[in-house]
């Protein structure tokens, strides 16, 4: 008899073990490789799928709201009631464009966002045919018998059948914030999902302790499955810079569509014809208005997230991508980030005696600690694969070498019970028979475990003075203590442990990262200090920062037991000092963080433990290692999937890229938006006819001038990093915004009208001047976009042709206007004549002219000194 999908959706609290295996066609020890294979063939990818084209049709309906869509729909309508063809085909032609560019822009931005989910794998340890693997969540069915451990993010709905001390935080699923105690009793059948012990839910978080379970329900069938199908992929919630954009870009419109109501009045009393003025009006203000900013800014923010996604960067909230740019200071722990984490054994030292049969013991002792899955057990030490902590992958790895086997122990040993490793106690802990005694094993920080034995003081002060040594030469020492118990029911947990006999050292290496220091040199170059906050040992961490050339003397380096002794004032005082902080708790992280972000910091902090996920939410950006817990990744902004130092760099000058490609994006399409109204107001009071028409107007926005906009948001090329950190708020529209814009927007069109008013009174002929004036208008800013790729670079150091999408779009623009110009049926729509060289080499003149303004003011505020 085959599972079947009604199979996963029964009272599994109300069944005991034995009838739950029985119910999904299982064991204790798991499926079969074969029948899990089958089993997926039924229930399909252990996945939330959303539903893509409804997206896709949101999107679209998305364009359709803008305010701006509606009026120019609104006016198309009305050329149609008045019959005027040609005006309603150009009207609906502007409609389609602006559509469909929105669309792609949002498209592309929401699949790379999309796309980014995909990055971050949940991991599932699982028994089948006999053995134990690591397998991506996504391959799990029912009837997989699945480890969890704290730290992990359950991967589908199971039903416990062991446990030991497993706390689960259900709160994404119950909203309930106190982590639940769970069992394996079995409850009446009428119990409510928040109080189902014998049970956990697809999606929380393991926050203690461990536990077997069998998986009920996968994907769309578990409880938390059941939910994600209202909820998927509707609510993201826009960033304060998203909502900032959005807010300016309505104040502008309002702003421009009262200036458009007043030029439409003037014109009528200037005696223009009412359908024209009309129609000159909207195109003037529908093309004034920056709406295609929010926009961009979306788009800027996804391509920014995915370029540093495949730099191993992912951004879980977007909200980060933006803050990253104003990152001043990177509080980050050593293992791993700064060092390579491929740790070796490198020391072995009995506590008391040197036979080699003390190394053993010691070596035994401290493998029982280990919590790691050797997929190949049957392979020969050296071809194993191991998976766990880096510490604990390197003991079972050098104790192998010494022929200590990890797999022979597990076989001949009987484990009783068991401590996970934790940032906050600093050690691991487990009672197990061994040697046919029942014992207690500690491994971790030295310091910490002498405190747990009778060692008399003299001893005490040489072995940490041994350990002080040991860890300056750069080494990462661990002690081993272990006593032998009667009971073992709860001494873990409660912590009962007294008179343990110090057992010996271990110490191993973990080169530094090659690339780091100068990682660290080039970020601090451009505004961003670093300080390393880490659970080990001072002496490591001096080490460490000492061969990264970040300390010289002894007084930049301050413990845990230091900052349990400063008062706020005091460590406030000497917080500008410190580079290291070692032996710190998790909870100290947290005030660590709180006290850099009072003194004006943007603090950036990584994390890795499920203690840490407070202090990665006190953080301006919490990063999260790939190689931590889920807990940490679930509360990070930033998943650093390599670990890599260099990762956190290059996610801040990708953060600066972001802010700076969207300074370039609003200059752009800020600079041109006045033209229309200073032209056509001015010529309107000095008793001209109209340079443009409305029809014109709408070309020049929706057509040749589109382009590069979405261009320039693509940008990548020509800032490498920014020379400071963008503080948000006041970067974006800094004086040298406000100059270009302003001198752009208001020169050119002051110059442009000059041109018109000279060159009528001068005796040109009226069609050729304002041809001139058309197409100097829908080309200027084009030529000038290439000016615009850096607003900090002068346009002579890089290549300005780099980024071949602008190219693309400033010829498309460039082609468009000829095609206006020059070709017959196209000038009796837009009422344009041919235009001879002379004419031709003018247009560009202008253009190179509004260039040269640009580098001039990007020049002043290059040379200015930054404040
Ligand atoms: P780091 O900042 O280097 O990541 P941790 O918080 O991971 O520091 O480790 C702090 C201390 O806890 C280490 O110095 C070591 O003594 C001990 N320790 C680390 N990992 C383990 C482990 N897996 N088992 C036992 N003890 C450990
Ligand atoms: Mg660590």
């Amino acid at each position: 008899m085959a599972l079947t999908r009604e199979s996963t959706q029964q009272p599994f609290w109300a069944m005991s073990i034995e009838e739950v295996l029985r119910g999904l066609e299982s064991s204790g020890e798991g499926l079969k490789e074969e029948e899990a294979r089958r089993r997926q063939k039924i229930f399909g990818p252990n996945e939330i799928e959303e539903r893509p084209h409804l997206v896709k049709l949101k999107i679209v309906l998305n364009q359709l709201k803008s305010p701006l869509i509606l009026i120019l729909i609104f006016a198309g309508v009305l050329t149609l009631v008045l019959r005027e063809w040609v005006e309603a085909g150009v009207v609906f032609a502007a409609v389609l464009v602006n559509t469909a560019l929105g669309f792609y822009q949002e498209n592309k931005a929401e699949e790379a966002i999309a796309f980014l989910k995909t990055y971050i794998r949940v991991r599932a340890r699982v028994r089948r045919s006999g053995g134990e693997r690591e397998i991506d969540a996504a391959e799990l069915v029912p009837g997989d018998v699945i480890r969890i451990s704290q730290g992990d993010r359950v991967p589908a709905d199971a039903r416990l059948i062991f446990v030991n001390n497993l706390e689960v935080d259900e709160s994404p699923l119950t909203g309930e914030s106190l982590p639940v105690e769970k069992d394996i009793n079995t409850l009446d059948a009428a119990t409510a999902l928040a109080d189902r012990t014998p049970l956990v839910f697809s999606g929380t978080l393991a926050t203690r302790g461990f536990a077997d379970a069998v998986v009920t329900a996968t994907a769309s069938l578990s409880e938390f499955g059941k939910i994600a199908k209202f909820v998927a992929g509707s609510q993201r919630q826009p960033t304060p810079m998203q909502q900032a954009i959005t807010r300016f870009a309505k104040r502008v419109g309002l702003l421009l569509g009262i200036l458009a109501i007043i030029l439409f009045g003037f014109g009528l009393w200037a005696g223009q014809d009412p359908f024209e003025m009309f129609l000159i009006a909207v195109a003037a203000a529908v093309s004034a208005v920056p709406e295609g900013l929010p926009i961009a800014l979306t788009v800027i923010l996804a391509v920014g997230v995915q370029r540093l996604a495949s730099r191993k960067g992912v951004v879980r909230r977007l909200l980060a991508a933006e803050t990253l740019g104003s990152t001043t200071l990177i509080l980050t722990d050593k293992t791993g980030t700064l060092t390579q984490a491929r740790m070796e054994l490198a020391k072995v030292i009995p506590y008391q005696g040197s036979q080699p049969e003390h190394n053993i013991l010691l070596l035994k002792e401290a493998i029982l600690n280990t919590d790691t899955i050797i997929e190949n057990p049957e392979a020969p030490p050296q071809e194993w694969r191991i998976f766990g902590r880096a510490v604990e992958v390197a003991l079972v790895r050098g104790a192998a070498a010494q022929g200590v086997l990890l797999p022979e122990i597990q076989k001949a040993e009987k484990f009783l019970d068991r401590l996970p490793f934790s940032s906050e106690h600093k050690f691991s802990g487990v009672v197990a028979r061994l040697d046919n005694t029942t014992r207690i094993v500690l491994l971790g920080a030295p310091e910490v475990l002498v405190s747990y034995t009778d060692m008399p003081p003299e001893n005490r002060s040489s072995l940490l003075g041994e350990v002080d040594r040991l860890a300056l030469g750069g080494e990462r020492v661990l002690g081993v203590a272990s006593a032998v118990v009667a009971d073992h029911e709860q001494i873990l947990h409660a912590k009962k442990f007294k008179h343990l006999n110090f057992r010996g050292l271990l110490t191993f290496r973990d080169p530094l990262r090659p690339e780091v220091s100068g990682a660290i040199k080039k970020i601090a170059a451009s505004g961003v200090k670093t300080i390393i906050v880490t659970g080990d040992h001072r002496g490591t961490a001096e080490a460490v920062a000492r061969d990264l050339g970040m300390v010289d003397g002894r007084g930049a380096v301050l413990t845990g037991d230091d900052l349990n002794f400063l008062s706020e004032e005091e460590l406030r005082a000497r917080s500008g000092e410190v580079t290291v902080y070692a032996r710190v708790t998790p909870e100290q992280k947290v005030r660590l963080t709180n006290l850099y972000r009072s003194k004006g910091e943007v603090v950036a902090l990584t994390g890795d433990g499920v203690n840490d996920a407070p202090a990665l939410q006190a953080a301006d950006i919490g990063i999260a290692l790939g190689s931590g817990t889920d807990v940490a990744k679930g509360a990070a902004d930033l998943v650093i999937l390599d670990d890599n130092f260099n990762t956190i760099v290059a996610a801040i000058e990708e953060g600066r890229r972001i802010v700076e490609n969207l300074r370039k994006v609003i200059v752009y399409l800020l600079s041109d938006s006045l033209d229309e109204l200073f032209l056509i107001g001015g010529s309107l009071l000095v008793g001209l006819a109209l340079p443009i028409n409305a029809l014109q107007i709408l070309f020049v926005n929706f057509f040749s001038d589109s382009f590069p906009a979405i261009a320039l948001a693509f940008e990548g090329g020509v800032d490498n990093s920014g020379q400071r950190p963008k503080k948000l708020g006041k970067s974006l529209f800094d004086g040298e915004l406000q100059f270009l814009i302003l001198v752009i927007g208001i020169s050119t069109s002051a110059l442009l009208f000059l041109f018109y008013y000279g060159l009528i009174k001068w005796g040109f002929s009226e069609d050729m001047v304002r041809t001139f004036i058309f197409a100097s208008f829908a080309t200027y800013t084009l030529i000038l976009s290439f000016s615009l790729r850096s607003l900090e670079k002068s346009i002579f150091s890089y290549n300005p042709f780099g980024n071949k999408y602008l190219v693309g779009g400033v010829v498309l623009g460039i082609l468009l206007t000829a095609l206006v110009i020059f070709l017959p049926p196209l000038q009796k729509i837009f009422g344009t004549v041919p235009l001879s060289w002379p004419w031709l080499l003018a247009i560009a003149g202008v253009g190179l002219l509004n260039m040269a303004a640009v580098e001039l003011g990007k020049w002043i505020f290059r040379s200015r000194p930054a404040s």
